[in-house]
């Protein structure tokens, strides 16, 4: 569990303790008759605190992925709710419904070492922060792990505990290595990254260990958002709440179990993970509506989060595949020789595994390349944002100075 989702919880708990003060106080009016203003209160508070377990905190350079009733969808965390590195991502309130968190740790390995901050533009309104300088193995591999993220002197790294127990275990490995047998790592690294026949594997299992969770959440959301506001307006209050608190609360202790038991099967080194999550769900009973969505969050962690989205997404994912390979064929290079050297032996192999990769996905990659409709006078486009120029005397503001390429006026 990151800070962030610690601070997360810690909020809940304490909106669970408004809510119990909330229950209290009905129940001392029930004897007179509790005002209706004061249930609809109650009510608001519990779909607001719902609310705020349908949204996952995440790395700018991630993708979340959406799956809803009948298909899925790609997002990005919010522009306004949240900082430079991070931000809230928004799932949907069906309780059937499952977000996955896909993080991109933004580094680009080379043979010589690793270089931190080469990040893609899957979402383009996210503010990369310049690359930083090349570490060799042996010194990154002396990086610590610290929850969901990776210390390698004065950079912070990762994104997800898994996804940092995974990169941490890849610089140990490339730092045991000789120069051959680590390119030949390398591409496995990446080719294991990009490999959708994983991805639907780890899907299937999944949907088969969490079964019973789906069933138990939305027997949770029906009975608080559907059954127990309908028993109380017909038959009040005092006559309802026993029964129905006795069940919730029934159905609460078996999901949290549940989820317990459902973590295990999927996430057996992660017994840290396990057990903060499911004091979490402990404590904070509305929490476990969403058990399953929370079991969903890491479960691609390690894949490449484009692949994931157009894998999963189809089509809608296209455009920022589009957007991803032209930023691999037209990259802003104006860092320090050894870094420009990493990240360019870093795209090469990206290129190398993800175009075929696309290609069998379905995605168009030469119509990535081709040039943008053509306004009226522009004579000239930045091949990397598609910006279009009155003239080529000029290079791309927005692309640190890239070079413009001309339209073909025939
Ligand atoms: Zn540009």
């Amino acid at each position: 569990m990151t800070r962030r989702e610690a601070h997360l919880m810690w909020t809940r708990l304490l909106a669970m303790r408004s809510v119990t003060r909330r229950i209290n106080k009905l129940e001392c009016r029930s004897e007179t008759g509790a005002r209706v203003t004061d249930q609809l209160d109650l009510f608001v508070v519990l779909v607001v605190i719902y609310a705020t377990e349908c949204v996952a905190w995440m790395r700018r350079s991630g993708l979340a992925l959406v799956r809803g009733a009948r298909r899925w969808h790609v997002t990005s965390p919010n522009a306004a709710l949240g900082n430079g590195e991070a931000g809230l991502a928004f799932g949907s309130l069906l309780p059937t419904s499952t977000l996955f968190v896909v993080h991109h740790p933004d580094l680009a390995w080379s043979i010589d070492g690793i270089v931190a901050h080469d990040s893609l533009p899957l979402d383009p309104a996210h503010r990369a922060p310049l690359p930083g300088p090349r570490v060799p193995y042996a010194e990154a591999a002396t990086a610590r792990l610290d929850g969901a993220r990776l210390q390698l002197g004065n950079l912070w790294i990762a994104g997800s505990p898994g996804l940092a127990r995974r990169i941490k275990h890849d610089l140990d490995t490339l730092a045991a290595l000789d120069d051959n047998a680590r390119a030949a790592a390398l591409d496995a690294r990446m080719a294991a990254a990009f490999d959708t026949d994983e991805i639907t594997r780890r899907l299937e299992r999944f949907y088969r260990v969490s079964g019973w969770l789906d069933y138990l959440t939305t027997a949770l959301f029906a009975l608080s958002f559907l059954a127990a506001p309908i028993a109380v307006v017909q038959r009040g209050l005092s006559a309802t709440w026993r029964p129905l608190f006795a069940l919730f609360v029934a159905l609460w202790l078996i999901n949290v179990i549940a989820f317990f038991v459902a973590h295990r099967r999927l996430y057996p080194k992660a017994p840290g993970d396990r057990w903060t999550r499911t004091l979490s769900l402990t404590f904070v009973p509305l929490s476990a509506m969403r058990s399953r969505d929370h079991l969903a969050r890491p479960l691609l962690d390690g894949c490449d989060p484009l692949v994931a989205a157009v894998a999963l997404a189809g089509t809608s994912a296209h455009p920022i595949a589009h957007r991803v390979l032209r930023d691999l064929h037209a990259p802003v290079m104006d860092e320090a020789p050894e870094v420009a050297a990493t990240r360019r032996e870093h795209r090469a192999r990206l290129l190398a595994h993800l175009e075929p990769t696309l290609t069998r996905l379905g995605v168009d990659c030469a119509a990535a390349l081709a040039p943008p409709s053509r306004d009226t006078d522009a004579v000239g486009y930045c091949p990397r944002c598609q910006q279009q120029y009155l003239s080529l005397d000029t290079t791309c503001d927005d692309c640190r100075e890239t070079p413009l390429t001309a339209f073909d006026v025939g």
